[in-house]
């Protein structure tokens, strides 16, 4: 069959994961939109400027405790001190202290004048308005001081932070309601194979239902990204180059699954490669070997394969640190690991790095351990929905027996 002139076969190369991460993750640059939000709407937003607090926190220096606000060189000699009032959260006590006072202090109210600590209420006898101190005490016990927290003017949170519930709280702790943020990220995807169906339609032999495009949907809304479904798009030139053309006009960031691996009766590289400034690889990992990656106009473009299971793993180690890099996230955002023993045997070939699906345990003795899932086909999409984490297997190892130790990465905060 003759090809058009612009088409010539895509050059593959070859790479390991970790050289593939690192090739993507220095090409994306964050977007250049930012909005001013409030902090209700603040959560999975990313910050486009550093928040310098306008305040010490705390403001003030405050008791951490209930019990008695007094002077640490009081306690020298065993004598009674005596009440004098009380300081409230919100209701300081107005007075200045004098040597054997004290002031029976409330968590979070001010610290007196003229007292240095607070003792606690359980480690004091009180007989009308006179206490006796227990125990022995160190100078500037349960008080917390002005700025210890943060002082004013110091970076509180800083540009390119994914901001948190805590985060929220901090904010709202300084006194700030309104914040600047990267707008959110835009993605678009698609599907691509002759085979697929989409919801509500009848399949006929050899016809399967598309769900790539459903994991894709809950990953990317699991990042708070804005999600562009361009559907089902058939293997044919005109159809693929109109689903490109409308997903670079579009979004930031376009994601495909299906037709890169080679050898395959795929159009869609061919058409990538007329469009686009588009590598081929053949990543050294299993699942998930093809991958395309590269621009088409100025936007990115993630060529996943388009069995399931390797959708997801694709998915999780190249194109979710690279959106939350192109959304703005300063700091890397590789997946997390950890290492367990194993219950299982993992069955595996030296040269390519392996994502098992696995169950994490907790024994008895608190220890955690790991136990495969058992099939591992990159098609059983059910494998990644009843595992909850992935044993990764590195390139040069030849397999895993019972008792052994490996890395796993688990899916808990994985794809949120
Ligand atoms: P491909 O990468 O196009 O060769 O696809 C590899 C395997 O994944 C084939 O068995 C496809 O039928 C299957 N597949 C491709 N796209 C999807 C999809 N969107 N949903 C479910 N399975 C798919
Ligand atoms: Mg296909």
């Amino acid at each position: 069959m003759s090809q058009p002139a612009s088409i010539i076969e895509p050059q593959i190369s070859r790479l390991d994961v970790d050289q593939a991460q690192q090739t993507i993750c220095n090409d994306c640059t964050p977007i250049s939109g930012h909005q001013q939000i409030t902090i209700r709407e603040a959560l999975h937003r990313i910050l486009a400027e550093p928040i310098h607090s306008p305040i010490n926190v705390p403001a003030h220096t405050n008791s951490a405790v209930d019990g008695y606000a007094v002077q640490h060189a009081d306690l020298a000699s065993d004598t009674p001190l005596t009440v004098v009032g009380t300081a409230w959260a919100g209701q300081p006590y107005d007075g200045q202290l004098q040597s054997g006072g004290a002031v029976r202090i409330m968590t979070g109210a001010v610290l007196p004048d003229g007292t240095d600590s607070v003792i606690m209420q359980e480690e004091v006898e009180r007989r009308g308005d006179r206490i006796t101190v227990h125990g022995s005490h160190k100078p500037a016990e349960n008080v917390r001081q002005a700025g210890e927290d943060l002082s004013a003017g110091g970076i509180a949170l800083a540009k390119g932070k994914r901001l948190q519930p805590a985060d929220m709280g901090l904010l709202a702790s300084l006194g700030i309601n309104e914040i600047r943020v990267f707008r959110r990220l835009r993605v678009a995807f698609f599907s691509t194979g002759d085979e697929l169906r989409s919801l509500g339609q009848p399949l006929a032999r050899g016809e399967i239902y598309d769900s790539n495009r459903y994991t894709l949907l809950g990953m990317l809304k699991a990042l708070d990204m804005q999600v562009i479904d361009l559907g089902v798009v058939k293997d044919n030139s005109q159809s693929l180059r109109q689903a490109f053309e409308d997903a670079s006009r579009e979004a930031d960031a376009i994601i495909t699954t299906g037709g890169v691996s080679v050898g395959e009766a795929d159009y869609i590289r061919e058409i990538m490669q007329e469009l686009g400034n588009i590598n081929f690889w053949q990543i050294a990992m299993k699942p998930g070997r093809p991958l395309a990656y590269g621009h088409i106009q100025d936007t990115p473009l993630f060529g996943l394969p388009g069995n399931p299971v390797a959708v997801m793993i694709t998915f999780h180690q190249f194109v979710k640190p690279a959106l939350l890099r192109l959304a703005g996230m300063d700091t890397a955002s590789t997946p997390r690991r950890f290492r367990v023993k194993s219950q299982s045997d993992f069955r595996k070939k030296p040269g390519r790095t392996e994502y098992q699906r696995a169950i994490l345990h907790t024994e008895e003795n608190g220890e955690q351990t790991v136990r495969s899932f058992g099939r591992q086909g990159s098609g059983i999409l059910r494998s990644m929905s009843e595992a909850d984490c992935l044993v990764v297997l590195p390139k040069d190892n030849d397999g895993i027996k019972a008792g052994d130790y490996v890395e796993v990465e688990p899916f808990e905060g994985m794809l949120s």
